[in-house]
C-alpha cells in the first residue's frame, strides 16, 4: 500500500521508520493503519499490549504538516512517550498539570512556533476554553494534523476503565470536522469497541483489529504446594537478573513474599494500596529504571506502566478470571521478545477468592447477587483454565472469541501433553472412601485413610479398620491429591466452602460408584521447562548482553532516564548476536535510529570489540576503525539547530544565572540542568565553563581524562578520588569532548 503513496522527504515508509525509530519493518497492522491515517481518514486501531500502537500515529504525525494532539489519560504514561520520543530527537510535547506556569507558556510558545509535531494532552485540559481558543491558534498558524485518543475504551462505560472526561471528546470532532481522528485501544471486547466508534463520531473509519494473540509469551501453570518457594525462586534466578513481576492477591502476602525474597538475595520491592503514595512511585520508580529487579506486586501495580522489557510475570495467586489474567500476564515482553508467564495454582487461592466474592455487598449490607454470580462464572472458567490440558493459547483467544488452532509449541501444555488416563478404579476407591469417613472428612485425611498412615487423627476415629484402609499404597500423596482435584472440577464429588473443606458426595459422585461412568484425568508431570530459553542461556552471546545490558544501565543513569529509553531489550539482543564493530555495522542493527547512531555508536561499538578481544575473537583493524565515520548528513552540521529546551537553559545561564536557578525558575530538575549545559558545550555553545567549574578544578578533571579516556564517568571520578562530583566531570568533558571532534 505504501507503494502509492509519496512520503515527503524519504523514499518510503519503511524509511521513515528506520530514519526515525531505527527500526527495519513494521509489526502487522502498522503499515495499512499508516497509510490510512496519512490519507486522513478516521481510525480505530485495536491491537493488543505491545502490538505496537504508538507507532501507528507517530509516525504519520511526523511525516504530515502541523501539529498532532494526543490525547492520554495519565500523567506517567505521557511523559514515558514523550521522553521515549526525545531519545529519538522527535519534536514532541507534554502539557498537563504537573507543569508551572512559565513552563507551559514556553511550551506553547514552542508549538506556535511550529516546532512541535507531537503534543501530549490530559483529557480536561483539552476541553477548558481557555485551551480550546489556543488550539484555535495552533490550526490557524501551523495546522492540526490530527487527533490520536490514546486507551480509547476510557469512553466506554463498559470497559474497566472508564473516565468522565473521555466522553467529552466528541466536542472536538464538531469544532475541528475536517481534522482525522485516530482511536487506539487494546480492549478485547466488542462492546466496547462499538462505544468507540459512537462516542468518538468516527466517520467511516478504517478499523483495524489485530489478532489478540502474544506469540512471543509462553503461559505456564504450576501447581501450588509447599515447596512453590523453591520453584519461584528457582525461576527468578534462572532470569538472570532480567526485570519481573509477581502478583499475589492480598498485601499481607506481598509483604512477606518480598521479604523472603529480599532475605534470599534477590532484588524485590512490594507494591500495594496500603502503602504511602510516594513509597509506591518510588518503588515503581525504581522498577523501571532496573534499579530493582522485581515487583511483588497486588493488582494495584501495573496499569499505566509502560516497561517494555518485563521478561516474565508470575501470578502467585489465582486471578479473579481469564481478562485479568490475559492483561496482566500481558505486561510481559511489550518489546516483543521472548518473555514467560507462570501461574501458580492451589484450591486454596480458590476458596480465598470465594470469600472475596460472598464479600460484595450493597450498601444495605445485602448479597449482589448478580455480581456474585458471574464473578463465581469467572472464576470457574479461570479455574478450568488453570487445570485444563488444552493449549492455553486456545483457551485465551477462546474467551475473546477468537478462533486459535491450538498447537502453539509455547505453553506448557502444547511442549508436554498431558497424557489423559483412566482412573475410574482409583476414582471408585477414593470416593468410597470418603463415603466410609461418613462425608465429614477433607481432602488430606482421605488420603490419609487411603495411604493406610498411622496418624493419630486416623487412629483416634478408628479409620484404620475401614475397608478403604491402606487400598491406595500403590499411589503417592501427590498422585490422590490430584485425582482428588480432578473430581472436584469435573464435578465429581463436592466440597464445602464454609472455611472448613469437607468432601461430599453428589448426585455424580454416584454414578461412578455404580459404575455407570468412566472417570478420566490428565495426569501432570514435573513441568519441563521451555527449551527455547535454554538454548541461548550461557553462551557467548547472552555474556556480551549482560555487558552490554549494564552499559546501558550506566548510560541510562547518566542522564536520568529508564534504560528502555537508551535501547530496548531487542536492540541489545541483535548486538550480542550480530556484534557490530563498525558504526556503520551499527547502524543496521534494529532500534539504531539517526540520532541513537549518533548519541551511543561509538560507546556500543568499543564495548563490543573490547568484549571480543577478552574473548579471543578477531576485532576489526585500526585502519577500518579510522576510516569508519559517520557518513555526516550535511543539513545538520550545517546548522545543528538548538532544540527549544537547550536553547532555553543556554538563554538563562548566558543572563548569568547559576544551575539552581535555572532549575528553578525552569521547573526542572538540577540534574537536568547540568545534562543541558553539557550538551551545549559538546556542541560548542556559549557557555561559560569557568563559571561553573573553577579552573585549576578543570586541570584536574582534564588530566584526569587524559590518564583513564572520556568515555565513562566513573573511572574518571575514582581516578580523581572522588574529589570532585559528577556534574563537574560531566561539564568538562563536554568541553574536551568538544575540543577533539572536529580534528
Ligand atoms: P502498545 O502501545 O501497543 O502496547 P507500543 O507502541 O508501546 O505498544 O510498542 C511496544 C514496543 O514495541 C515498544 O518498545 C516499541 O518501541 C516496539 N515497536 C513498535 N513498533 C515496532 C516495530 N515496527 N519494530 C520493532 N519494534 C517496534
Ligand atoms: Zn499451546
Amino acid at each position: 500500500m505504501s507503494a502509492t503513496l509519496s512520503i515527503p522527504g524519504f523514499e518510503s515508509l519503511e524509511a521513515a521508520l528506520k530514519h526515525f525509530f531505527g527500526y527495519d519493518t513494521f509489526r502487522p497492522g502498522q503499515q495499512d493503519v499508516m497509510a490510512a491515517a496519512l490519507q486522513n481518514q478516521d481510525l480505530l486501531v485495536i491491537m493488543p499490549t505491545g502490538g505496537g500502537k504508538s507507532l501507528c500515529f507517530q509516525l504519520p504525525a511526523l511525516l504530515k504538516a502541523g501539529v498532532t494532539i494526543v490525547v492520554s489519560p495519565l500523567i506517567a504514561l505521557m511523559q514515558d512517550q514523550v521522553t521515549a520520543l526525545e531519545a529519538n530527537d522527535i519534536a514532541a510535547t507534554f502539557l498537563n498539570s504537573s507543569l508551572g506556569a512559565v513552563e507551559s507558556r514556553d511550551r506553547c510558545d514552542r508549538i506556535l512556533s511550529g516546532n512541535i509535531k507531537l503534543l501530549y494532552v490530559a483529557p480536561e485540559r483539552l476541553l477548558n476554553e481557555g485551551f480550546l481558543s489556543f488550539l484555535d491558534r495552533v490550526k490557524s498558524e501551523v495546522g492540526l494534523a490530527g487527533l490520536a485518543v490514546d486507551e480509547a475504551h476510557c469512553v466506554s462505560e463498559w470497559g474497566h476503565d472508564f473516565r468522565p472526561e473521555y466522553r467529552r471528546l466528541s466536542e472536538l470532532r464538531q469544532r475541528y470536522p475536517d481534522v482525522p481522528v485516530t482511536a487506539l485501544t487494546a480492549t478485547a471486547t466488542e462492546r466496547v469497541r462499538g462505544d468507540i466508534l459512537h462516542q468518538l463520531q468516527l466517520r467511516q473509519p478504517h478499523v483495524h483489529v489485530s489478532s489478540f494473540n502474544r506469540p512471543n509469551l509462553y503461559y505456564e501453570v504450576r501447581p501450588k504446594e509447599r515447596n512453590s518457594y523453591s520453584s519461584l525462586y528457582q525461576e527468578i534466578r534462572e532470569q538472570e537478573g532480567a526485570s519481573g513481576i509477581i502478583y499475589c492477591l492480598s498485601r499481607r502476602e506481598v509483604n512477606e513474599l518480598t521479604e523472603r525474597l529480599q532475605d534470599d538475595g534477590i532484588s524485590a520491592m512490594p507494591y500495594h494500596a496500603g502503602l504511602r503514595d510516594k513509597d509506591r512511585s518510588l518503588n515503581q520508580d525504581r522498577f523501571i529504571r532496573d534499579h530493582v529487579q522485581i515487583m511483588v506486586a497486588t493488582i494495584a501495580f501495573g496499569m499505566g506502566i509502560n516497561k517494555p522489557d518485563v521478561r516474565f510475570v508470575i501470578h502467585y495467586n489465582l486471578p479473579r478470571n481469564i481478562e485479568s489474567y490475559y492483561q496482566e500476564a500481558g505486561r510481559a515482553g511489550r518489546d516483543g521478545e521472548p518473555s514467560r508467564c507462570l501461574l501458580y495454582f492451589s484450591l486454596k487461592d480458590v476458596h480465598t477468592l470465594d470469600w472475596l466474592i460472598d464479600q460484595k455487598v450493597d450498601a444495605n449490607g445485602q448479597a449482589l447477587e448478580n455480581e456474585q454470580r458471574v464473578a463465581r462464572q469467572q472464576m470457574r472458567q479461570m479455574i478450568d483454565y488453570a487445570e485444563s490440558t488444552v493449549c492455553r493459547r486456545t483457551i485465551q483467544l477462546g474467551y475473546f472469541g477468537e478462533a486459535f488452532t491450538g498447537d502453539c509449541g509455547q505453553c506448557d501444555n502444547c511442549l508436554n501433553p498431558k497424557p489423559v488416563e483412566d482412573w475410574t478404579v482409583e476414582a471408585q476407591k477414593f470416593l468410597s472412601c470418603v463415603a466410609r469417613c461418613k462425608e465429614r472428612f477433607g481432602m488430606n485425611h482421605i488420603i490419609d485413610v487411603l495411604r493406610g498412615s498411622k496418624n493419630q487423627k486416623v487412629l483416634s476415629r478408628g479409620h484404620h479398620q475401614l475397608s478403604t484402609y491402606g487400598i491406595g499404597n500403590d499411589k503417592t500423596a501427590d498422585q490422590w491429591r490430584q485425582l482428588g482435584r480432578s473430581l472436584l472440577h469435573q464435578g465429581l464429588v463436592t466440597e464445602t466452602t464454609d472455611g472448613y473443606p469437607v468432601l461430599k458426595l453428589n448426585p455424580q459422585s454416584w454414578t461412578v460408584l455404580k459404575k455407570e461412568r468412566d472417570v478420566q484425568i490428565a495426569v501432570a508431570r514435573t513441568p519441563k521447562k521451555d527449551p527455547t530459553q535454554v538454548d541461548l542461556k550461557r553462551s557467548e552471546v547472552e555474556a556480551l548482553f549482560m555487558r552490554l545490558r549494564s552499559l546501558r544501565k550506566r548510560l541510562a543513569d547518566e542522564q536520568s532516564v529508564p534504560p528502555y529509553v537508551v535501547f530496548g531489550d531487542s536492540s541489545l539482543k541483535f548486538m550480542s548476536q550480530q556484534q557490530p564493530q563498525t558504526l556503520k555495522e551499527f547502524e543496521k542493527i534494529s532500534g539504531v535510529g539517526r540520532r541513537k547512531l549518533e548519541q551511543y555508536g561509538k560507546i556500543f561499538t568499543e564495548e563490543i570489540r573490547g568484549y571480543r578481544q577478552e574473548q579471543g575473537l578477531p576485532i576489526v583493524t585500526e585502519t577500518v576503525l579510522e576510516q569508519d565515520t559517520l557518513p555526516q548528513p550535511k543539513e545538520r552540521s550545517k546548522s545543528k539547530k538548538l532544540s527549544s529546551t537547550l536553547a532555553m537553559t543556554l538563554a538563562l545561564h548566558q543572563r548569568g544565572e547559576t544551575p539552581e536557578q535555572i532549575a528553578e525558575q525552569r521547573q526542572i530538575k538540577l540534574n537536568t540542568v547540568f545534562i543541558h549545559l553539557s550538551e551545549l558545550l559538546e556542541q560548542g555553545q556559549p557557555v561559560e565553563l569557568t563559571t561553573l567549574v573553577p579552573e585549576e578544578q578543570q586541570s584536574a578533571i582534564l588530566q584526569a581524562i587524559e590518564q583513564v579516556g572520556a568515555d565513562y564517568l566513573g573511572p574518571i571520578h575514582e581516578h580523581l578520588e572522588a574529589r570532585y562530583g559528577y556534574d563537574e566531570i560531566k561539564l568538562v568533558r563536554a568541553w574536551w569532548q568538544h575540543q577533539h571532534q572536529d580534528s
